[in-house]
């Protein structure tokens, strides 16, 4: 049996029925169901920011990708408009003028093009459709993915609390605001993620600033009125999606940060 392709898996993650035989698949298949897992953490990760994320505008080539593999004509235009120039199917152009005013490209080849299997790409496009109209986290793929600024300086190293992480961390200004630069190395395996702390000696007090990235790094923007005094302790939490926002209680390093 095929693999199931990423808008069947979209559907599963987003709690959309797929077809049954898709569902299926999915119970038999590692690929796929860790496809899914990866489709539902991104889901999950957007739902559970407590900060708004920041959007950005993507650039210009983002749009004639997107525009380029869901057939649509990015001339012109900031941002797709399906529709305002649509070729009409199932009739030859009726006039002169049609003929004249169609591009070489789109009149020849272009119908493959437009059947082509919608791919990743065609389903980020979508996922910024829905996220534009429900207002959600599904505008995930718009979240800035520019390369984060980091701290300049050097890390302290953070205690260790699983043998294998090795995690070092500083706080400093990044263009402009106060942001934690935090690597931690050697994390465990998980079907969760790994949450970022702020903390009080005590370890009572805790401020949530985010998740660490897929290579184990962050740079997370702390607000200026959180008080670093109070606050001085970082840790990373092995977290699991259960919706609980609470700290698991299982770390893996934990230390004070350098200040730079
Ligand atoms: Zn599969």
């Amino acid at each position: 049996m095929p693999h199931s392709d990423l808008e069947e898996l979209a559907m599963l993650a987003l709690g959309d029925v797929p077809p049954p035989s898709v569902a299926a698949h999915v119970l038999d298949c590692t690929e796929c169901a860790a496809e899914l897992a990866d489709l539902r953490r991104v889901l999950d990760v957007g739902r559970s920011t407590a900060e708004p994320l920041e959007l950005v505008e993507p650039p210009p080539e983002v749009w004639s990708g997107i525009c380029a593999e869901l057939g649509l004509s990015s001339k012109g235009a900031d941002s797709p408009t399906p529709g305002e120039d649509s070729p009409t199917y199932g009739s030859p152009p009726s006039s002169v003028e049609d003929v004249g005013t169609v591009p070489d490209g789109r009149a020849g080849g272009d119908g493959d093009g437009r059947r082509r299997r919608r791919s990743a790409l065609a389903l980020a496009a979508a996922a910024a459709l829905l996220g534009a109209a429900a207002g959600s986290g599904l505008t995930w793929w718009a979240v800035d993915r520019q390369e984060p600024s980091t701290v300049a300086g050097t890390s302290r190293a953070l205690d260790p609390l699983l043998p294998s992480a090795l995690g070092s961390a500083r706080m400093g200004d990044a263009a402009g605001q106060r942001k934690l630069d935090i690597k931690v190395e050697g994390l465990p395996k998980t079907t969760g993620y790994f949450e970022v702390w702020l903390m009080d000696r005590s370890h009572k007090k805790l401020i949530s600033m985010g998740v660490l990235g897929a290579d184990g790094h962050a740079v997370l923007p702390v607000p200026d009125n959180v008080d670093l005094g109070e606050y001085p302790i970082v840790d990373v939490s092995v977290q699991e999606f259960n919706g609980s926002p609470e700290h698991s209680g299982n770390s893996v390093v934990r230390g004070a940060f350098a200040s730079t």
